[in-house]
Parts: C-alpha cells; structure tokens; sequence
C-alpha cells in the first residue's frame, strides 16, 4: 500500500493525481491533501478520498472547510493551515509518496521537506526545482529519495533511460536529449500580433488543458525553458546536451539519443494521467485511464526548429541555466511575477519576456550556499520585477 500526500490537489496535477489514485484503491491511499482557494472542490476531494488531513493556506479557510465537510458528513479530517501545515503533511512518518503539484515557489519548502525526509517525490513543481536546484538534488542525494519526473518530456526522458537509471545520475551512454514542445497556442500567429495576445488568447493550449501560469508560460516558450533547466538538473546534463524541438502533435514526450545513434522515443496521448500513473506505479506498471494511441487517427508526425525571435524566453532560461549561481531562481521568480501581471490584463504579452530579460541583466546572479540565498534571490528579484512591471504597465 502506498501512502500518498498531494500538494496541490485542487490543480490541474492534482486532480488527475486523484483521479489516477481511485484507480487503485487496493494499492493507494490518501493521508492528505492541500489547496490555496478552492476550499469548494477540496471538500469534495475530502468525502471521496477520507483522507486524515486536509491543510489550506489560508488560516481563515479552515471553518469554511470544516462547514463544508460537516455538510458532507465527512468527519475525522484534521484541518491545518499555512506554510507550517504544507511542511507538516509532507514530511509525515506515515506518508511514503509525495505528489509535489503546487505552482510556483510557494511549493519550494513543502517540496524540499520531503526531499529531505526522504520520500518519493513525484515532482510536477518545475519552479521549486528550477529555483534551489543543487540544493533540491542535494536533498534528494543525501536522503535516499526517490524522485519521479512528473513534468511529461522529463517523465519520457526517465523512461527511455536505462533499466537501472536514477533521476540526478548521468547515464554515460546519452549523448544528448531532445526536449519536445507543442510550440504553444502562438506558433504560427504572425509576430507583430504577439503584443495583442490576451490572457484568454494565451491560455487556450492547442494540445493540453492545464492551470493557467503554466499554460502562459507554454505560450511564450518559458516553459520549455524551465524545463531546460529542470533536465540538466535531473539528469545531471550539461546545457549543450539538451535540445528543443517544436512537435506540434503533442505525441513524441521527449527523446533520447545515445552513443551508438539510437534514438529512444517515448509516446501517448497528452494526457498526465501517463507521466501520473508511471511515476506511482514505477517500477511497475499501472492502469491510468488515458486513451491508448491511435496512431492512424495521429496520421502524421512533424518536426520543427524554434524560432527564438518568436520566442525570447527559451534563450533568456539557457543563459540562465549557464550563468549558475542564483541565475535560475532570478529567472523563475521574475516570470512569476511577469505572468500574473499579464493574467491581471496589466501588461502586454510580450513584457513578459523584457521583464525576465530586465531582471537578468541587473540582478547579479552570485553562488547558492544555502537555502537563504535561494530565497534571498526570489524576493529580491521579486521587488525589481514588481517596479519594471508598474512601469510597463498599460492599464
Ligand atoms: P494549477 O494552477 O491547476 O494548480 C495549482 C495548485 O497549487 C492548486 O491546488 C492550488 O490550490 C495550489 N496553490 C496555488 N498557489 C498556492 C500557494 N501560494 N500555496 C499553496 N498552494 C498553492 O496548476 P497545475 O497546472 O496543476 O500545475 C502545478 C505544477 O505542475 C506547476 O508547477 C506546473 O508547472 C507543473 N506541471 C503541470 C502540468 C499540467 O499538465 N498541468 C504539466 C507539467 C508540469
Ligand atoms: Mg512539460
């Protein structure tokens, strides 16, 4: 039986983690789930998984929530709330698998803690990886936890890797990998109509349905460019030996190429129930309820260089990644904060990539000895976004 704790259960992630979990319910149980706001849906998770704790962030929410269960007749629940709950639940004795599906840094801590403890992290919080990353990978060394890529290229990554291979090792026989992007809702859209995009517009991913910062940021190519940086740490790569290659069929989830000229592909239909189901089961494997491949209906698979003038974030991550040093943290938290603004209507589309560009260039990234200086960077840079974003602003 495997004990499950899901940060960020009412996500995108998260559901489908629950979804992949009543699947197997001989094999999985729920100890406990955690939401920002939609108290509403954690409810409903409550009553159908029982699980023994629930923690919000929001102190305030805990009597809703204890209403709502009430009203449910799901007794039993312990509520907790805050940042102290999120490190509480995943750092449970009684908790073995930690599904880290929050966005953004507020995942860091609660993702690190069970690094630290020594679960098996299934990690779909690219950021909190992308922010601390020799730190997080420390962690994970240092405990004896296992970490499970749930980000989908990464998942396909880990599968095409040897048998034996361990998520932070180099497997020496890889040459290189390609990272697959869909290319995103703007792949074709003309470039001068790039800075008239609207939240709406960016959101609406031709592939995938996901929460609305990651669906952003596969709009300006962010996201593959956290992902760039999410491989190298990984899978202990060097930059250089990580490629982007625009796929629009969504099909190929990444690939590997090794010494000998062979490329290992990994395939399905986009659905995260796959990368879910594979991490949970792992080593085995489990029923997920996705679609199987129809590749007749799929017809045909294409293959396409990124056109970096259409998408300045991508090279914007690989100078992050290569400047080291608090360099990626810089990164993150300038685009978080670029894209709530875009998602608020304050600023247009393509000041998302001059504010991250701004940050880089006068934050000076120095070395990362300790969590403090992650989290130094991260409001720092949080502060000078927050001033370039007030003048960009259009509203
Ligand atoms: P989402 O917005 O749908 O869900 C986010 C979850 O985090 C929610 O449960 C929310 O309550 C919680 N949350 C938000 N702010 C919080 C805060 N300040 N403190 C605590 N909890 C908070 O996002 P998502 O699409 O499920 O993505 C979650 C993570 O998984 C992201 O890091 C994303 O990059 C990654 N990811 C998602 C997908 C996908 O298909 N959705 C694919 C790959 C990776
Ligand atoms: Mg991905």
């Amino acid at each position: 039986m495997k004990r499950l704790c899901v940060l960020g259960s009412t996500g995108s992630i998260g559901v489908n983690t629950l979804d992949v979990a009543a699947r197997h319910p001989d094999e999985l149980c729920v100890v406990a789930l955690t939401a920002n706001r939609n108290i509403e849906r954690l409810a409903e998770q409550c009553a159908a998984h029982r699980p023994t704790y629930a923690v919000v962030v929001d102190p305030e929410q805990r009597q809703p929530l204890r209403e709502k269960l009430e009203a449910r007749g799901v007794r039993g629940v312990e509520i907790l709330a805050g940042a102290s709950g999120l490190e509480h639940v995943a750092s449970l004795p009684e908790v073995d698998t930690v599904m880290a599906a929050i966005v953004g840094a507020a995942g860091l801590l609660p993702t690190l803690a069970a690094a630290q403890k020594g679960k098996r992290v299934l990690l779909a919080n690219k950021e909190a990886l992308v922010m601390s990353g020799p730190l997080f990978m420390a962690a994970i060394r240092l405990s004896g936890a296992e970490l499970l890529p749930i980000d989908s290229e990464h998942n396909a990554i880990f599968q095409c890797m040897p048998a034996s291979y361990r998520a932070g090792t180099r497997a020496r026989e890889v040459r290189k990998i390609m990272l697959t992007a869909s290319g995103g809702p703007f792949l074709k859209a003309p470039l001068e109509t790039l800075a008239h995009m609207t939240p709406e517009q960016a959101v609406a991913h031709p592939n995938w349905v996901m929460g609305r910062k990651i669906s952003v940021d596969s709009a300006t190519m962010m996201n593959k460019g956290l992902e760039v940086i999410e491989a190298c740490l990984l899978f202990d790569l060097s930059p250089d030996e990580v490629t982007v290659v625009v796929h629009p069929q969504s099909v190929i989830h990444s690939m590997v190429d090794y010494v000998d000229g062979s490329v290992l592909a990994q395939m399905g239909n986009p659905d995260m129930r796959i990368p879910i189901a594979h991490a949970m089961g792992w080593p085995d494997r489990v029923e997920s309820g996705a679609e199987p491949l129809d590749l007749f209906k799929v017809g045909r698979l294409e293959f396409v260089e990124l056109d970096t003038q259409r998408f300045p974030c991508l090279p914007l991550a690989y100078q992050a990644v290569r400047a080291g040093g608090t360099a990626p943290a810089i990164l993150n938290a300038a685009n978080e904060m670029a894209v709530a603004s875009f998602l608020d209507g304050r600023i247009r589309f393509t000041a998302i990539a001059e504010t991250i560009r701004h940050c880089l260039d006068v934050l000076p990234a120095s070395a990362v000895g300790s969590l403090d200086d992650v989290l130094d960077a991260d409001r720092t840079t949080r502060h000078t976004a927050s001033l370039y974003l007030e003048k960009a602003s259009t509203a």
